[in-house]
């Protein structure tokens, strides 16, 4: 029999009246004559809640007790859902990660799936069941708790429709689908009918936060028809798959944005072969992210290095620099806080060029001072003041004509 995955968000099974309303939409599927399996995040904001207390009762809670305890929030809503549809006259079971055959790899608050082991969920959907699965959790060889990062359910959702190889994957949230930009800040933001894998990650990864990355990438790995949709309204929302067709001549498919960026400067770095290798070794070792890099050679012997990062991160990373000015022989470091990211996303640009030059005629021309740029095939990253970030996104998102097609009366 076909088989959907569906998974339900925070917002969407945040109280029981909400939860009924997800059980509802789930008989609605399986009455259909599919087989349906649920993952369910944790209750509202009831992750952030076990974190605060266990910040509360600790200055440095240990990685694994955090998972035993951030894994109970997907039980409370799994069981609440599994005895919604049981009260409805449906049968129907929940399971942890662990009972639903999910391994994942030993890394406490971060870590991947490894295998699926579907023997059970199968038995029970053969039962008639309809099976709700514990998003974000799943168990290490060592038996151990793990979960999978924030926004995680997502990539459980993902990876149990490609390891049951369901005819797609639903990911029901707050949101009617996948927007041209964060339709909070641009008033002209346009759902999309689709997207692609590879436009999807690219906006995912820059901030845009619809859908965890790794079910993105999972999703394309495994080739899983991704719909992004509203668990409230009934309108279609957003597919993500291979192959999408551009709109008209666009060429640029979203704008993603973040703030919270501070580009980091090292000044007179010896400019030897291993230099940068060094550098970025010892940021890495620290699990420092960094982002944008910037090489500055004038032809001297001595070389300036930027690089963008979280600002989270700036003071690690400005204290490792330190720790080892000594080996990495540079003059001095200075910094610029209080920057953003803003970025376009279109497959449409591998064959247009002039799409970056486009980008920064348009910042330029609304007064908004670019101070980095990345690019890849199909995004350009400009790093701008966070003062003048949501003029960059209004600005881009008008000259690249994203706004919402007016139907035009003759
Ligand atoms: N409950 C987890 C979180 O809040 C996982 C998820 O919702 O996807 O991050
Ligand atoms: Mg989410």
């Amino acid at each position: 029999m076909a088989l959907i995955v569906q998974k339900y968000g925070g917002t969407s099974v945040g109280s029981i009246e909400r939860i009924q309303n997800v059980a509802n939409r789930v008989i609605d599927t399986y009455n259909q004559g599919k087989d349906v399996v649920v993952v369910v995040s944790a209750m509202g904001k009831s992750t952030d809640h076990l974190i605060q207390m266990a910040n509360d009762i600790s200055d440095n809670p240990s990685k694994r007790e955090l998972d035993m305890l951030v894994s109970t929030g997907e039980q409370v809503s799994m069981s609440l859902l599994a005895m919604a549809l049981q009260q409805k006259g449906y049968q129907s079971v929940s399971l942890t990660g662990w009972q639903a055959g999910i391994k994942t790899e030993a890394a406490h608050g971060n870590a991947r799936i490894l295998d699926i082991n579907n023997k059970r969920i199968n038995g029970h959907l053969a039962e008639g069941n309809i099976v709700i699965v514990a998003g974000f959790q799943g168990l290490t060889d060592e038996e151990e708790i793990a979960t999978l990062g924030r926004g995680g359910s997502d990539t459980t959702a993902v990876a149990l429709a490609a390891s049951l190889k369901a005819e797609k994957c639903e990911i029901y949230t707050d949101v009617t689908g996948v927007y041209t930009t964060d339709p909070r800040v641009v008033g002209g933001a346009r759902k999309l009918e689709s997207i692609s894998y590879d436009e999807m990650l690219e906006m995912a990864n820059l901030g845009a936060g619809v859908l965890h990355p790794r079910s993105v990438e999972f999703a394309k790995n495994y080739n899983v028809k991704l719909e992004v949709r509203s668990s409230i309204e009934k309108e279609t929302g957003t597919m993500i798959e291979e192959e999408v067709s551009m709109e008209g001549n666009l060429t640029v498919r979203g704008i993603a944005f973040e703030s919270n960026v501070t580009k980091v400067t090292v000044h007179g770095l010896q400019d030897d072969i291993n230099t940068l290798a060094k550098l970025f070794t010892i940021l890495s070792d620290q699990k420092i992210n960094v982002d944008i890099i910037i090489q500055n050679t004038n032809g001297k012997e001595a070389t300036d290095i930027s690089f963008s990062l979280d600002s989270e991160v700036l003071n690690q990373a400005l204290e490792v620099l330190s720790e080892y000015q000594p080996e990495l022989n540079y003059d001095h470091i200075t910094y610029e806080g209080d920057l953003a990211k803003v970025s376009i996303v279109g497959s449409g640009m591998i064959s247009n060029p002039g799409v970056a030059a486009k980008m920064f005629n348009v910042l330029s021309s609304n007064g908004i001072k670019i101070k980095m740029v990345s690019t890849s095939e199909i995004k350009v990253s400009t790093i701008v003041s966070s003062t003048t970030m949501i003029s960059a996104v209004e600005c881009l998102h008008e000259a690249f004509e994203l706004e919402e097609r007016k139907t035009v009366e003759v």
